[in-house]
């Protein structure tokens, strides 16, 4: 939606593509396949892309043909992102890119991936990381999907062997991939995927005709509707330009805490009479199987808090 009219988009603002993708969620739909490329490549590629790459990539991004995948995670780089492993090295033409990937969204399903790399050497490991692009199709590329106890397989281990990338595909300045992907994962913080990932199991049980529930049910609302305030002001500052990191970081912490409270909050409400409310029951099952990833996708609470706590002692 916020892809200017001349790379095929709908240039509207930000506000207005938080209520599509309120809606969108709010009746369950199916999102995943073209979110990550949606909500925070095309932003990024409008901010640091190249010309090119924006006339290559943004107009199939805009039609849902272009799928990506964001490679920041491996096996010993969690929420300590900076000590990714995976390294490039330079060679004729490009970068020849080599490690292994985890816990990545669409890993096998996406075209390209965003991979946050080691492009040099440095004493500060924030320093010498680069993000470059990789096609899914490219030699020396392997997924291999992770299945979760749901029986899904939502993400990916991926394994670069040697996998070239053309100079065309480095994501902005060699150098910068630290401040580059954390500027990203703002984008993948604030919106309102955050708090209403379980919205249709709750409005479920907001529409029960039962006053036995009317408590929790105040309570829900309530939360939800200031989680919306807070969610909107980020999408406010974005469309202002303003840096909304620790906005962001705030507002997923916040937001993911109620969505995992709200789902035993209606499990507890409702007890056994669940049984007789099939629905009901297969919703709180499917959200009592995501909700403990609602917490760790896109950075924990934890590192979450340490982010806002370092921005209020900045300010
Ligand atoms: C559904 C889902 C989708 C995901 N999709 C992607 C994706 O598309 N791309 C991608 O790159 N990654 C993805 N991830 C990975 C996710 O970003 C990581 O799981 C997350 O950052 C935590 O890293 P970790 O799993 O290595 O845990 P660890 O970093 O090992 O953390 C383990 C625990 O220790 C705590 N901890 C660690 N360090 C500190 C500290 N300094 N202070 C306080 N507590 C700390 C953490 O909060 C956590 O509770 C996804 C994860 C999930 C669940």
């Amino acid at each position: 939606m916020t892809v200017p009219p001349e790379y095929g988009g709908a240039g509207r603002s930000h506000v207005e593509r938080f209520v599509v993708a309120e809606e969108l969620l709010a009746a369950g739909a199916p999102v995943l396949a073209h979110w990550a490329a949606e909500r925070q490549v095309a932003p990024m590629l409008l901010r640091i892309g190249t010309e090119e790459q924006r006339r290559r990539l943004l107009p199939g991004i805009v039609r849902g043909e272009l799928a990506f995948a964001i490679g920041l995670s491996e096996p010993d780089a969690g929420s300590d992102l900076a000590s990714v492993r995976t390294r490039a090295i330079r060679v004729d033409g490009g970068w020849e890119i080599t490690g292994q990937k985890v816990w990545t969204s669409a890993g096998d399903r996406a075209d390209h991936m965003f991979v946050l790399c080691r492009t040099g050497e440095s004493a500060d490991r924030h320093h010498g990381l680069s993000q470059l692009m990789v096609s899914t199709s490219a030699e020396g590329f392997r997924a291999r999907p992770i299945v979760t106890m749901s029986g899904e397989a939502e993400f990916a281990e991926v394994f670069l062997d040697g996998v070239f990338v053309p100079d065309a595909d480095v994501i902005g300045e060699i150098g910068r991939g630290w401040q580059q992907a954390t500027q990203e994962l703002g984008w993948e913080r604030s919106g309102p995927d955050r708090y209403l990932s379980t919205f249709v199991l709750l409005a479920h049980f907001l529409a029960l005709d039962d006053p036995a529930y009317d408590a929790d049910r105040g309570r829900l609302a309530a939360r939800l509707s200031a989680l919306r305030e807070l969610s909107w002001q980020v999408a406010e500052k974005g469309q202002a330009g303003l840096d909304f990191g620790a906005d962001a970081a705030l507002a997923k912490d916040a937001g993911t805490t109620f969505e995992q409270e709200s789902v035993e909050i209606v499990r507890r409400a409702l007890g056994s009479d669940v049984r007789r409310r099939p629905e009901l029951r297969r919703l709180l099952r499917a959200a009592q199987f995501a909700a403990p990833t609602f917490t760790l996708r896109g950075g924990t609470n934890e590192i979450l808090r340490t982010i806002t706590a370092r921005q209020l002692v900045a300010s």
